[in-house]
C-alpha cells in the first residue's frame, strides 16, 4: 500500500499555498494548475523539457494572474503546489483526467499503467488535501460571517491541436449561471476582449469540478475564468488583463448582493 510521503517527501514540501488568508475581500481565488513543479520522487514522467514546460503540465500565467487580482481585490488565494500531469485537481479521483495518460498531443509515460494504490496515494498527497483546506477556508469565512464568492484562475493554449482559438476570455460556469451571466453582459459592453461564455471548454468537459465542490451545493456565487495564456505572458498583459477583471468580478459580484 502506498501512503501520501510515497508521493511527496518534505523537501517538496506541502501540496497546498494560500496567500493573503485574512482577505476582507467576498472573491476566494482558487488557482488548481499554478505549477509545473513535479514531486522529486515522480522524475520526469517520461516526458521532454518541451512537454514539462508547456500548457499540459499546469496554465502558464494563471498564478501570477491570480496573485494580482488576489491583491486588487483583497481576496484569499489558494492554489495547488503541483502539476496538474501528478494530479490535476479541477477533476474527481474517478475520472481519467485526473491522472491523465495522454494530453493534447503528447502521451505521458508515467501516467500509463498506474496501480490502484499509486491513483490512491497521489489523491492523498495532492487531490484530498487541496479540497479541504478550500472547504475550512470556506466555513470559516462563513463562521466570521465572510461571504464567499468563488473565482477559479484558469489560463488555455492559444493553440489547440493545431487549431487557433479566437476566444480571448472564457467566462464558465456550471447550473448556476448568476455570476457568469452578469460578468457576460458587462463585458459586452466593454470592447477589451473577446469574452464568451463556456469557451474554449465547458462542464460537458467536466471542467466546473471545484465549482461543483465547492459552490453549487451551498449556493455560492462562482465562476471559471479562463484567459489564453498569450495575452498574460508578460508583466504588461498581465497587468491589462487583471485591470479588466477585476472590475467584471467587483462590479457583477455586488451587482448581485
Ligand atoms: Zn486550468
Amino acid at each position: 500500500m502506498l501512503v501520501r510521503s510515497d508521493i511527496l517527501t518534505a523537501a517538496d514540501g506541502e501540496p497546498v499555498a494560500v496567500e493573503n488568508p485574512e482577505g476582507k475581500g467576498t472573491a476566494l481565488i482558487i488557482c488548481e494548475h499554478a505549477s509545473r513543479r513535479l514531486p522529486a520522487r515522480a522524475g520526469d514522467l517520461g516526458l521532454g523539457a518541451a512537454a514539462l514546460q508547456s500548457h499540459i503540465a499546469w496554465d502558464p500565467g494563471a498564478l501570477a494572474l491570480a496573485r494580482l487580482l488576489s491583491k486588487a481585490l483583497g481576496a484569499t488565494l489558494v492554489y495547488q503546489r503541483f502539476s496538474r500531469l501528478i494530479y490535476d485537481c479541477n477533476r474527481p479521483p474517478e475520472s481519467i483526467d485526473a491522472m491523465p495518460a495522454t494530453s493534447e498531443i503528447y502521451r505521458i509515460p508515467g501516467n500509463e499503467s498506474l496501480s490502484t494504490a499509486e491513483r490512491y496515494a497521489r489523491t492523498a498527497a495532492l487531490y484530498v488535501p487541496f479540497h479541504d483546506r478550500i472547504s475550512q477556508i470556506i466555513a470559516e469565512r462563513a463562521t466570521r460571517g465572510q461571504d464567499t464568492v468563488v473565482v477559479t484562475i484558469h489560463s488555455f493554449t492559444p493553440v489547440y491541436r493545431g487549431k487557433a482559438r479566437a476566444v480571448e476570455v472564457g467566462i464558465l460556469h456550471d447550473s448556476d449561471s448568476r455570476l457568469a451571466d452578469v460578468m457576460l453582459a458587462r463585458a459586452d459592453e466593454e470592447t477589451a476582449f473577446l469574452t464568451l461564455r463556456n469557451e474554449p471548454y465547458g462542464p460537458a468537459d467536466g471542467v466546473t469540478h471545484t465549482l461543483q465542490l465547492h459552490a453549487l451545493p451551498q449556493g455560492l456565487q462562482n465562476v471559471m475564468i479562463e484567459v489564453r495564456n498569450d495575452l498574460i505572458a508578460d508583466e504588461t498583459g498581465l497587468g491589462v488583463m487583471a485591470g479588466f477583471l477585476t472590475g467584471l468580478l467587483q462590479d457583477c459580484s455586488a451587482a448581485l448582493q
